[in-house]
């Protein structure tokens, strides 16, 4: 649908005219100033400054805001700036709110944030049966107990695989199947993928690098 313009400018010839009212002005000013201000003109709900357009139906005028490239409106809902190019809006998402540059993307607290962008680290962590890499140790360990990786572990796998083990420090034998235990701390966890986790937390200060090794080492030798 073409949406035509409801005024004609032409500064050549300084002819500035509305065409549902027939009036015409003698400057931009004075036209702007009508399109503003008019009852008829939804008191300036129709009309766009920045492109000197004058709409059929305040509608019509907000379609026209949500879909132009010359308006870049602020996502967030408390918030009405509209910038005129691209980069505005980026700078101002980036300067006042929760904002993913890499993927423009838009979040309610700076929590979401930073849960978000844990899906941009660097994945160099390779899986140890298959050729999938993880951005984290404990992700590539969630994935085996899932039974998703093309080496076909599964959790009952790794449960037996740590409990024929040597590494009995890791192992609670009291609980069928097996919990897994913190030795630094003490906590227990029904899984490896949540112990693993624990230990790459600072809140602990098992060493990741030591823990890491150990369970890799099993698994490898399982895996064979
Ligand atoms: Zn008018
Ligand atoms: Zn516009
Ligand atoms: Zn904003
Ligand atoms: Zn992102
Ligand atoms: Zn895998
Ligand atoms: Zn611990």
């Amino acid at each position: 649908m073409v949406r035509e313009n409801q005024v004609i400018i032409s500064e050549d010839d300084g002819r500035y005219e509305c065409r549902p009212c027939n009036r015409t002005f003698n400057s931009f000013n004075g036209l702007n100033n009508h399109c503003q201000k008019a009852r008829v003109h939804s008191y300036g709900d129709q009309w766009c400054e920045r492109c000197e357009w004058l709409f059929v139906s305040p509608g019509a005028r907000d379609s026209h805001t949500s879909n132009s490239s010359r308006h870049n409106l602020c996502p967030a809902s408390n918030c009405n700036l509209d910038f005129s190019e691209e980069e505005g809006l980026d700078e101002h998402m980036a300067a006042d709110h929760h904002w993913c540059i890499d993927c423009k993307r838009y979040f309610n607290n700076e929590n979401e944030l930073t849960q978000h962008k844990r899906v941009h680290l660097p994945r160099n962590i390779e899986c140890l049966g298959c050729d999938r890499q993880f951005s984290e140790f404990a992700a590539m360990i969630l994935h085996l107990e899932a039974g998703t990786c093309a080496s076909q572990t599964d959790v009952d796998d790794l449960d037996r695989w740590m409990a024929n083990s040597r590494l009995h420090q890791y192992v609670d034998y009291a609980y069928d199947p097996v919990k897994y235990c913190c030795p630094h701390c003490d906590r227990r966890f029904d899984y490896l993928s949540a112990f693993c986790q624990h230990v790459a937390t600072t809140t602990c200060e098992q060493n990741p690098g030591t823990t890491f090794w150990h369970v890799e080492r099993t698994i490898r030798r399982n895996l064979r």
